[in-house]
C-alpha cells in the first residue's frame, strides 16, 4: 500500500510526466527549491515558532517574529533556489520583504493569537483510504472551540486569491477534515480556512459529510487512474518553470541542452536547429506560396472574364477557368439534416465527423466502439514561438 497526499496526486494531475519521473523512477528533482516555495517554508516555521512561544506563555512581539524570519531566511537560503522571475528583476531580497510583510499583516490581525484553543502546528499522520491506501495528513494549524468547532488551518502565500468557489472545490483541507471527524469525535463541525497571507484575509469553507465521502471515493477512484495508468505524457504549462525536472522531461530536454552550448557558431550547428529553422522557414514559403496561389486564382479568374475565354495559355503550361456551381450549407444545419433523415438519404451522404469520432475514441467516450477500429501511433508536429526569445 502506498501513501498519498495532496500533492503527490496534484503533480499527477498537473503532469502525469513530471509524477514518473518523482514518484516511480525515484529522480531527484535537479534544483532544491523555488524561491516562492522557500518563502512559504520560512513564513510557515515563524508561524509554527510563534505559535508555540505563546503557547509556552513566551512574550510575542512582531520585532521578535520579524528577527526570527530574518535568521531562519539567512540560515538556509542557498544561490541554487530558482528565481523564476529573475528575468522580472526580482531578487531574494524582494522575497524576503513579502515574507516579513505577510507576517506583520498577520500578527496586526491575529493578536493576541487566541482565535481558538490550539491543537496541533504542522501537525503530521496518516489516514486509511477505503482502497487500504494511505493518505498524508499534515496541517499547519489546528485548533478548536468550546463550541465543537474545528479548524484546519493552512499557511497561502500564493500571489493569487482563493475565491469562494475555489475554497468549496479545494481538497486538501476538505481530506484533512474527514481525519479530524474520525479523530475528534466531538467535532460538530470543521471550519476549513485558508489564511491567504498575501491578501491579509481568511478563505473559509466546511463540508457536509455527504460532500466528503464523495470527495473521499474521487480520490480512490484517482489513485486507480494512477496506478493503473501505463503511459505518463508530458503537460506543458506554466508551472514548467518550476519543475525540476527540466533536464530529463522530453519537452525541455534539447532547450536544456542547448543552454549548455556557449558559442553563436556552435548553436546554429546543432542537428535539431538546424531541423527546425529549415522546417519553420519551409512553412513560412509554404503559406506565402498558398497566399501567392490564391491571388494568381482571383488574377486568372479576371483574365479569362475579361476575354470571354475558359483556357489561358502560358509558355509550357495552360490554365483551365470553369465556371461551376458549388453548395454551400446554412449555418444551422438542424433543418437539413432532418430532412434528409426523414426522407431516407442520410445514410447515403452523411459522413463520420472524423475529428470528433477520434477524440471520443481517445478519450474512451466509445469504447464499445473501440474494438472496430484500429489504434495506431502516430506524429503530430507543430511550429510556435520559443518564449524565451523575447519575441511574443
Ligand atoms: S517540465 Fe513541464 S512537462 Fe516537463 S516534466 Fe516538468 S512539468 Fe512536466
Amino acid at each position: 500500500m502506498t501513501t498519498y497526499s495532496h500533492s503527490r496526486v496534484s503533480i499527477y494531475d498537473n503532469c502525469p510526466y513530471q509524477y514518473k519521473l518523482r514518484y516511480i523512477d525515484k529522480k531527484k528533482p535537479e534544483i532544491s527549491t523555488t524561491i516562492e516555495a522557500f518563502m512559504g517554508d520560512m513564513v510557515h516555521q515563524s508561524l509554527e515558532d510563534l505559535y508555540k512561544r505563546k503557547k509556552f506563555q513566551q512574550r510575542i512581539a512582531k520585532a521578535s517574529l520579524i528577527k526570527f524570519f530574518r535568521n531562519l531566511w539567512a540560515k538556509n537560503y542557498s544561490s541554487d533556489i530558482l528565481i523564476v522571475k529573475e528575468d522580472q528583476g526580482l531578487t531574494e531580497n524582494n522575497y524576503r520583504k513579502m515574507g516579513e510583510k505577510f507576517l506583520l499583516d498577520y500578527f496586526e490581525r491575529m493578536k493576541p493569537f487566541e482565535e481558538f484553543t490550539i491543537l496541533g502546528l504542522e501537525t503530521q499522520d496518516r489516514m486509511t483510504l477505503p482502497d487500504g491506501n494511505q493518505w498524508h495528513v499534515r496541517i499547519d494549524k489546528l485548533g478548536c472551540d468550546n463550541d465543537g468547532n474545528y479548524f484546519v488551518c493552512d499557511y497561502k502565500t500564493n500571489a493569487r486569491m482563493k475565491d469562494q468557489e475555489e475554497a468549496d472545490q479545494d481538497r486538501q483541507l476538505a481530506m484533512y477534515s474527514i481525519w479530524v471527524k474520525d479523530k475528534f469525535k466531538d467535532a460538530k463541525s470543521v471550519k476549513l480556512v485558508w489564511h491567504m497571507l498575501a491578501f491579509d484575509k481568511d478563505a473559509i469553507s466546511e463540508r457536509t459529510d455527504e460532500q466528503l465521502e464523495k470527495l473521499q471515493n474521487e480520490i480512490v477512484e484517482k489513485i486507480k487512474e494512477i496506478e493503473n495508468a501505463k503511459e505518463f505524457p508530458t503537460n506543458v504549462t506554466a508551472l514548467c518553470n518550476y519543475c525540476g525536472f527540466k533536464s530529463e522531461c522530453p519537452s525541455f530536454k534539447h532547450q536544456a541542452e542547448l543552454e549548455k552550448i556557449e558559442s553563436v557558431e556552435e548553436f546554429k550547428e546543432d542537428e535539431g536547429v538546424k531541423l527546425v529553422d529549415e522546417f519553420a522557414e519551409t512553412k513560412k514559403n509554404l503559406s506565402e506560396l498558398n497566399k501567392k496561389e490564391d491571388e494568381l486564382k482571383e488574377k486568372l479568374i479576371v483574365y479569362a472574364k475579361q476575354f470571354g475565354i475558359d483556357i489561358v495559355y502560358g509558355s509550357n503550361m495552360k490554365t483551365s477557368v470553369k465556371e461551376i456551381e458549388k453548395v454551400v450549407l446554412p449555418e444551422d444545419k438542424k433543418e437539413l439534416i432532418n430532412f434528409l433523415k426523414e426522407n431516407g438519404m442520410w445514410d447515403e451522404i452523411s459522413m463520420i465527423n472524423f475529428m470528433g469520432f477520434q477524440s471520443r475514441i481517445l478519450k474512451g467516450q466509445l469504447d464499445e466502439v473501440k474494438d472496430k477500429v484500429e489504434i495506431v501511433k502516430d506524429f503530430r508536429l507543430s511550429l510556435s514561438k520559443r518564449k524565451d526569445t523575447g519575441d511574443e
